[in-house]
């Protein structure tokens, strides 16, 4: 990404759009938005921007779906949760007559062919922090040099390159930065209008490749997860409403808690992009004026004590807005500007330092990735965890944080510990191979957004946890046995 795109009729947008490469585009034969971690129709800049191109030169436009059978790690659960949801944008698209189309393969060579036989006149992306969607925008740019292409950010609320030109040391030094820009970008999205011009081309629809797609699906391993969670779009603002009315005045309280089940769980949503964190800021404006409030922008000092409802509410939508614009837009800058996000190659200096004089310290065991994949520790609160992952497909975020710990501390190495880690949470999590996922695990095993903490073995000055610390603070045994056999 080397230029920002000067186009003064796109006005708020255009802080959203990279051009990738220079170009000196001549003119194609329709417009594609090349979709891929922002899977929803509704607040989706890729596509408003594609479809503002599209009318300002006369063109059809179609929204390609490249579905790579083997990505690392991925389960046969995961990808019917995109699938059921990508039919979704499908229909949702119908009516507003823009075209959708699927591939299968590999997306640099499936949409190397797309563009060679559809010629377009530019090209969207939305935008991925990761190295797997960055490379192949990379290549696909460099092998058609007449024809402009274009990343948009609409997954974060501040554009990442806008809330920061660096890799950011924590949330600390993200914080004022987002604070300062968010009410900037907290605008409502335009709605992607009727298309007025016909796709005329071949089309593969969802329906036609229900046997290719069958084929993709039994070649994942499946996992024994019982998803409850309803994929789509429709399902990600129903469930955000369902949210608002039952847990948000807890949440501020209880999201901590994983006896209790307080946390908001939009990550399957956010994640695959079936809604925006900018659509939840929105709303939650919207709810915090209906009680009398306003977004008390990110841990203001300023907040009541939650004592009672509209507090706790105001309250909760204050630590929502810390969780899902502060730490997950941190996530990505961290995987944006850290080329080694997923190994403690990412660790900072102290961090390193200490994880490397402690390499040779005893471990008190050692556990294999098929020990921890099978939740056969002698920990039964860690085991609980992992079989709260591997049932439901998504671990409490609390837990989380300790599960992490726990494998450095009974791995052999920390490089052993993050590849178990990556794996594990890629594999099982329906919420899996995000960014937040890479920052959450750099956090637990090498020290990234954090800070040193007292020496001890293994660790070093890494922050560790205890099971102690868990009793403390909630009723340990409960969950674990919520989550035994
Ligand atoms: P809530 O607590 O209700 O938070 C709302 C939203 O805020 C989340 O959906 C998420 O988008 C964001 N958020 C919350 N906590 C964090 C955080 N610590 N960092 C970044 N964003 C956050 N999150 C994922 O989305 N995918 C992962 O694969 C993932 N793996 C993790 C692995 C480890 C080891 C750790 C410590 C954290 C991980 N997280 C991951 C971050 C966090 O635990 C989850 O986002 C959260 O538990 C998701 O549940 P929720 O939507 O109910 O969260």
């Amino acid at each position: 990404m080397d230029k920002k795109l000067d186009l003064s009729s796109i006005d708020i947008l255009k802080d959203r759009i990279f051009l990738l490469g220079s170009k000196e585009p001549r003119q194609g034969k329709c417009v594609l938005y090349v979709m891929s971690r922002d899977q929803r129709v509704s607040d989706n800049h890729a596509l408003l921007c594609a479809q503002k191109h599209a009318l300002a030169k006369g063109l059809p436009l179609a929204v390609v779906f490249c579905l790579y059978p083997s990505v690392k790690h991925r389960s046969r659960e995961q990808y019917q949760y995109m699938i059921d949801g990508l039919k979704q944008v499908e229909q949702a698209l119908d009516i507003v007559s823009i075209a959708f189309m699927m591939l299968i393969g590999r997306p640099k060579d499936k949409l190397r062919a797309a563009f060679e036989h559809l010629q377009p006149d530019a090209v969207y992306f939305d935008f991925s922090p990761l190295r797997g969607p960055r490379r192949v925008q990379d290549e696909l740019a460099g092998l058609f040099p007449q024809t402009a292409m274009y990343i948009v950010d609409t997954h974060n609320t501040v554009p990442l390159w806008i809330a920061s030109d660096k890799k950011e040391i924590g949330a600390y030094t993200m914080r004022p930065k987002l604070h300062r820009l968010f009410g900037r970008y907290l605008v409502e999205p335009e709605v992607p209008l009727q298309h007025p011009h016909k796709w005329t081309g071949q089309l593969q629809r969802i329906s036609q490749l229900e046997t290719l797609i069958e084929e993709v699906l039994e070649g994942l391993p499946k996992n024994q997860t019982n998803l409850s969670f309803v994929s789509g779009e429709d399902a990600a603002k129903a469930h955000l409403e369902n949210f608002i009315a039952t847990k948000l005045p807890t949440y501020a309280a209880d999201r901590n808690n994983p006896e209790k089940d307080a946390q908001s769980d939009l990550s399957p949503y956010f994640h695959f992009g079936q809604i925006s964190a900018l659509r939840v800021a929105l709303r939650l404006q919207q709810v915090a004026k209906e009680a009398g409030g306003d977004l008390h922008l990110l841990h203001s000092s300023k907040m009541p004590k939650p004592d009672d409802t509209t507090n706790g509410l105001l309250h909760g939508i204050d630590a929502l807005l810390e969780e899902m614009i502060v730490r997950k837009e941190l996530a990505d800058n961290f995987c944006y500007y850290e080329t080694h996000y997923d190994s403690v190659e990412a660790a900072p200096q102290w961090a390193k330092a200490s994880l490397k004089k402690h390499e040779t310290d005893v471990r008190e065991v050692v556990y294999s990735t098929a020990d921890f994949e099978r939740a056969q520790t002698h920990d039964a609160a860690w085991n609980a965890a992992q079989r709260q992952l591997i049932g439901t497909g998504k671990m409490h975020g609390y837990m989380r944080m300790y599960w992490a710990k726990k494998v450095l501390e009974w791995s052999k190495s920390p490089e052993e510990a993050f590849k178990t880690l990556v794996y594990l949470n890629d594999h099982y999590s329906i919420d899996g191979s995000d960014p937040n996922g890479y920052a959450g695990i750099a956090w637990s095993v090498a020290g990234v957004h954090d800070r040193p903490w007292a020496e001890r073995s293994v660790y070093g000055v890494i922050r560790c946890m205890v099971y102690d610390g868990l009793k403390r603070k909630f009723d340990i045994t409960a969950y674990e046995n919520q989550w035994k056999k």
